[in-house]
This record gives C-alpha cells, structure tokens and sequence, in this order.
C-alpha cells in the first residue's frame, strides 16, 4: 500500500503541499480533484520520488521512498507514472517505444521485451500498432501507448495525471476505458482528472486538494453528493 503521512513540500517560499496524510490500500482507486495549483500534481512527483519532501513520509510496500538508503530507481519501477502528454522517442515505432524501458532497465532481452510490450498494446487497444511511429497515432492512441509503455514495467501501482487533458473531447472517452479497465483489473491507482463522471463512476475514493490541503476525501456519493466543505462546493458548481 501506499502510506503519505503529514507530507510538506515548498517550492522557494510557496509551500505547496502542506501536511498530506493519505493512505491507499491495494486495488483501490482514489481519484485527486482541485483547482489549478492545488499541489495534485506534486504529490504524484513526490509518491514516486521525482521530487524530495520538507517532512512527513510516504511509504510505498514499507519502503520509505524519500530515506537515504533506498534505492528509488527499483522503486519507481513499482510505481507506474502517465502524465498529460508523453513524447515518445519518433524515430522508434511504438513497439520499440514501449520496449525501451524493460530492455534498458529491467535488463530483458529483446524477445521478451518485445512479448511483454506486445500484450501491454494489445491490452490497450493497440495491437495493430506495432510498427506504427508515434507520429501517427492519434492523441488518444498517443496516451494508450504511454499506458502500455508504464504497464509494461509491470507496475504494482499506477499513477495517473490528467492523462486526458491534452486530448480533443472526442479522443477523451477511449483513455478513460482503458483506465476503468485497469481498475476493473484490480490496479492500484491514484488519478488526477477534472473528468468528474469518471471521478465519480471509478473512484473507491475521491479527494479533493484545495491550496496545498487535502480539504475532503470520501467515497464519490459523498463527495459529489453531500461535500460537506464549502470550498468543495464551490469546486463543484465550477466544474458542473
Ligand atoms: P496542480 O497539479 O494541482 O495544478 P501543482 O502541483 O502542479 O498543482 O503545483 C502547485 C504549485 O507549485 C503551483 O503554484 C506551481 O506553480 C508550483 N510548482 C509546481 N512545480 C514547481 C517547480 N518545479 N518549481 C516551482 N514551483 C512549482
Ligand atoms: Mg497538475
């Protein structure tokens, strides 16, 4: 599981998370909400060590991913992270993109590299893809290969940060399948979105971060329908 405990982090003088306590248990999915700023995105960064912490501790698997001693790079491969948009390498199909990190990586070899990122595509839709460039994808198809790009590290944990905001509306409803595919599948997930009915139909949880604090976490049917905190209220009148 993941545990985040009184988590703070400045910037310079902006502190922009200020004292996160979270706990996400195995197989659940919490979606993150806010306004812009709120610090959603620095807590993804944080959770898999991109960024260092000022106090507090976050705990992925009883390994505490900010301590000295641990070795972040075997933890980040645990850790799954899909941000708004991904450049793929171009001059590499999207096989080859997808297969890059387990070659160099995890050390495997080019046939079983190429096994594993077939059956990610696949499971994301794009098993005719293979050696298509990236430049050829649409947006949507864009994020699935980002998807199947982490997923083929074999993840235990899947982060996800407004993956479909880049994306025409059109494109929109093919990521969010695959994401509820996932969480039909049992992965353990933390999204950030501004797709409430997402939010609402896949979250176990949703939270809502307001400048730094994680002004209410609860199950959708709360959250959407009795917040009980008026900055949620607010949010969501904006958002509807
Ligand atoms: P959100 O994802 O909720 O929009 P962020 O976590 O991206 O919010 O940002 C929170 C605040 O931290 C914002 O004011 C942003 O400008 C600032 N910020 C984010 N990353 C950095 C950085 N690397 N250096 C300085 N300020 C940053
Ligand atoms: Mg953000």
């Amino acid at each position: 599981m993941i545990e985040i405990q009184n988590v703070r982090k400045s910037f310079g003088q902006l502190e922009v998370l200020k004292g996160i306590d979270l706990n996400v248990a195995k197989g659940e999915v919490v979606t993150v909400i806010g306004g812009s700023g709120s610090g959603k995105s620095t807590l993804l960064t944080c959770i898999n060590g991109l960024e260092p912490i000022d106090s507090g501790r976050i705990v992925v698997d009883g390994t505490e991913v900010h301590a000295p001693k641990t070795d972040v790079n075997r933890l980040r491969q645990k850790i799954g992270i899909v941000f708004q948009q991904w450049n793929a390498f171009p001059h590499l199909t999207v096989l080859d993109n997808v297969t890059l990190a387990p070659r160099k990586v995890l050390g495997l070899g080019k046939a079983e590299a190429e096994a594993i990122g077939e059956k990610q595509l696949r499971h994301v839709g794009l098993g005719d893809k293979l050696t298509t460039y990236p430049s050829r994808l649409s947006g949507g198809q864009q994020q699935r290969m980002a998807i199947a790009r982490a997923l083929a590290m074999s993840p235990d944990y899947m982060l996800f940060d407004e993956v479909t905001s880049a994306l025409d509306p059109q494109l929109v409803g093919e990521v969010l399948e695959t994401l509820r595919m996932l969480a039909d599948e049992g992965m353990t997930m933390i999204c950030v979105t501004h797709e409430m009915s997402f939010a609402r139909d896949v979250s176990n949880r949703v939270a809502y971060f307001h400048k730094g604090i994680m002004a209410e976490i609860g199950p959708p049917q709360q959250i959407f329908g009795d917040p009980q905190h008026p900055e949620t209220r607010q949010f969501l009148a904006s958002v509807r």
